[in-house]
């Protein structure tokens, strides 16, 4: 193949191969027939293939063929399983296979920084260990099959607010061990075929344009060998991107700066070899991946196992007096319109189409249930009586409640940590009604839970995909025993977040806490949590013996004492004891998931490594000390010899040291040791990354072109100011820079760019640019 591909290449004019690093539309790469290459498709996404067929609305995210609506990443992250997340990539994989798919854009394991943002649902946790673990296995599991996977968004991109302009300004520190450490395993573990870089800027520079980041971190340093593909819409500049590494620009349809690039290797400041190769991966990964025949699936057969993984991932987050499992002969009734209508997926590029969806009215049918509420969760007195009222007669009433999607979506934060207050009013009716009272939470994100000491019982569902109504069934009537855990802290009030002061108040991401996110901030600050990272119980119990330490091997045995069989997940956290540079109270650093029947006891082995104890200091160092190795309610120490390190001068007056109140700018820019500058073009200064709305006020032609692309948006989608789908479709579109307009729309060169040049007060100029005949 590689002698085939390098004779390509040396056939191809530098306009075809330029042409070939871009899409032919929104989902397949361009085929050449004169060179013989042919087009690969790629579909979304992390949680069931979402692909468009040729007669879809592009723009409506909603349009795909049906597919199997597995739990999103932050349910089916919470079952701590590598074999679960192996077995989840394998079955999209095969569904892909069927349709003729070649890459699915999948995993999605950005870093869950604070809980408002709109796409955690996608994401699987605060912990980077966790996310690059869970990721890596969902990868093997797609290339098992033959299809190749797409690690996602590279990097530093925890916030949806101005998402395709925002600059993350962050310490190297907390971008090697939080934000890209998640990436490091998943791609040097897992192989993905293709990154996807994303939209935003990682320290001023856009990630399409970054060559630290596409070319020295992850092809250097981790050894990445496959395609480095936008975000859609995320090409800065084709020339920087070709520098950087970065090969594919999607979707396909603009040739978004081809001349420019073509100019620039003429000009001798763009090198063909930097061409050249992009070009080579993309073949090696189109020649590859259309090898594979397509081999037609049953998607039915997944339903079950679809089942199986929200039931292994389920958190039951309380159980006072043992009020679950539900007994058979008890009268329950089911209260809640998310009982009939459940959250099972989020809203964006994510969305599936299932064959059939089964919702826990479906599968109790003999089972009373009341609305107390309408899918938006508002309620009225009429409701909330009805639901005191058959609460009252019930020995058990079981309350669906949580975040309806206009709440959480690709494109948008959310507000607040607020559930809505409908749901918090019928909890609060039926609970006084009935003190017997479970509370089933679907939600991709953490809520704040005023109401936690009020109910018996809380069981975690997550967004728990199409057959979210069988596993909430079998986990209340014990049919099934819950093990999940939480994959990221539910702080009491949004307020206790240390990021909450400042994230998505402005459009650049100010990453002041640096590597204190999560559980990393609540226990060294000592801001205590309903529930820790980690947290989970079971109808079963567990006890932990023999912790020892040989040979860098952490051996423990784990025993089930109960009469159940159940799920445990066994963790490991590092601690470094008397740290000279800053450093968390623990670190997660081995996982594992154990099933044991009754009695049955296992021994787990970890290994610990170098990178177990190292942090980062202009490099990966391990500071030298004891260390603490706790699992479950086990501690053994341990001496490691590593370097000798200095903290720098500036730690001990830093909030860093104590993570006492909040940190500043003035701390981030001393973790980061740069300056953190935001600049807002004004007329005549407005460029490529404005965005129609930042222009409007001070050009008509913005004005004009604002209204127009709001009709459009609502023709698409409804125009219903409730719907996420229509909510992120204006975001996509004029918040978005004109560069990605261009991208997304597939419109050529120079019409933006007019209409650049009108904004900045050249009228006649814009026209003349935008008549002007446009080279292909
Ligand atoms: C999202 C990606 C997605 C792509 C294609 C982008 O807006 O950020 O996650 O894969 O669209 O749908």
């Amino acid at each position: 193949m590689k002698a085939d591909i390098e004779k390509i290449i040396s056939e191809m004019t530098l306009a075809d191969k330029i042409a070939l690093c871009s899409g032919e539309d929104y989902w397949h790469t361009k085929a050449m027939p004169q060179y013989r290459i042919p087009p690969i498709m790629m579909t979304d996404g992390p949680h069931g293939l979402r692909k468009q067929d040729s007669s879809a609305d592009i723009a409506d995210v909603n349009q795909s063929v049906p597919a199997t609506c597995f739990p999103t990443a932050c349910l089916s992250g919470a079952s701590w399983d590598e074999s679960i997340l192996e077995r989840i990539g394998a079955a999209i994989a095969e569904e892909a296979l069927a349709e003729n798919v070649a890459v699915v854009l999948g995993p999605g394991i950005n870093i869950k920084r604070n809980p408002l943002c709109g796409r955690n649902f996608e994401y699987f946790s605060e912990d980077p260990y966790l996310s690059g673990k869970l990721g890596a296995a969902f990868l093997k599991g797609m290339r098992f099959v033959g299809i190749g996977g797409c690690v996602k968004h590279f990097a530093c991109n925890s916030q949806e607010l101005d998402r395709m302009q925002s600059n993350s300004f962050i310490s190297e520190r907390a971008l090697r061990e939080i934000y890209l450490s998640a990436f490091e395993t998943a791609v040097k573990e897992g192989k993905p075929s293709m990154v996807m870089c994303a939209y935003n800027m990682l320290n001023g520079t856009y990630c399409s344009d970054s060559k630290q980041l596409l070319t020295e971190i992850l092809r250097d340093e981790w050894g990445f060998d496959g395609v480095v593909v936008t975000d859609w819409g995320a090409m800065n500049n084709r020339v920087s991107a070709f520098k950087a590494g970065c090969d594919l620009n999607m979707p396909g349809g603009s040739a978004f700066m081809e001349k420019t690039a073509r100019r620039a290797v003429k000009k001798g400041t763009l090198d063909e070899e930097d061409i050249n190769r992009s070009v080579r991966r993309i073949l090696e990964l189109v020649m590859k991946q259309n090898d594979i025949p397509a081999v037609p699936g049953q998607l039915s057969d997944h339903n079950d196992f679809a089942a199986h993984v929200a039931c292994e991932s389920a958190v039951l987050l309380k159980n006072s007096d043992n009020i679950l499992p539900l007994k058979k002969d008890q009268k329950v009734v089911l209260i809640g319109a998310m009982a009939k209508n459940m959250r099972y997926q989020g809203s964006g590029s994510s969305h599936i189409n299932p064959p059939m969806i089964t919702n826990p009215t479906d599968a109790m049918p003999d089972i009373e249930w009341v609305q107390g509420c309408n899918d938006n969760g508002e309620t009225d007195e009429g409701l909330i009586s009805d639901a005191q009222a058959a609460a009252a007669e019930a020995d058990v009433a079981v309350v669906f409640a949580g975040l309806p999607s206009s709440y959480e979506s690709e494109g948008f934060d959310r507000a607040d940590m607020k559930m809505p207050s409908g749901h918090l009013r019928i909890i609060g009716a039926v609970s006084d009604a009935n003190p017997n009272t479970v509370v089933v939470l679907m939600c991709g994100s953490p809520v704040e839970c005023p109401w936690a000491d009020h109910v018996k019982g809380i069981l975690y569902m997550g967004l728990p995909g199409q057959a979210g109504g069988i596993a909430v069934k079998r986990l209340l009537f014990g049919d099934a025993n819950p093990s999940g855990r939480l994959t990221e802290s539910w702080p009491f009030e949004y307020s206790d977040c240390i990021s909450s002061e400042f994230y998505g108040t402005q459009r650049d991401a100010l990453y002041a806490e640096d590597i204190y996110v999560g559980y990393r901030y609540y226990d060294k600050a000592n801001v205590p949590v309903r529930w820790p990272f980690g947290y989970g119980l079971s109808y079963t119990t567990f006890e932990y013996s023999d912790l020892k330490i040989e040979d860098e091997k952490v051996h423990v045995t784990v025993t089930n004492t109960e009469k159940e069989a159940g799920g445990e997940v066994v963790m490991m956290f590092i601690s470094q004891c008397e740290p000279i540079i800053h450093r968390p109270l623990k670190e997660l650093k081995g996982f594992k998931k154990l099933y044991l029947e009754p009695g049955e006891s296992e021994e787990v082995i970890f290994s610990l490594d170098n990178r177990s104890f190292a942090i980062w200091q202009n490099g990966w160092v391990v500071p030298s000390g004891l260390y603490d190795i706790c699992v479950g309610p086990l501690q053994e120490s341990i001496n490691v010899s590593g370097d000798e390190i200095k903290a720098p001068d500036w730690q001990l007056t830093s909030w860093y040291e104590t993570l006492s109140g909040s940190p500043t700018l003035a701390d981030l820019e001393t973790a980061a040791q740069a300056n953190y500058k935001m600049h807002t073009p004004k007329r005549g200064e407005y460029n490529m990354n404005c965005s129609i709305s930042e222009m409007k006020e001070s050009s008509f032609v913005m004005k004009v072109l604002h209204k127009a692309v709001i009709k459009y948006a609502g023709k698409h989608n409804k125009a219903d100011p409730e719907d996420p789908a229509y909510k992120m479709m204006l975001n996509s579109s004029v918040n978005a820079p004109l560069r990605s307009l261009q991208i997304l729309s597939g419109t050529r060169d120079g019409i933006f760019r007019g209409l650049l040049k009108m904004a900045n007060g050249h009228f006649f100029g814009g026209l003349m640019r935008m008549i002007k005949k446009q080279h292909p």
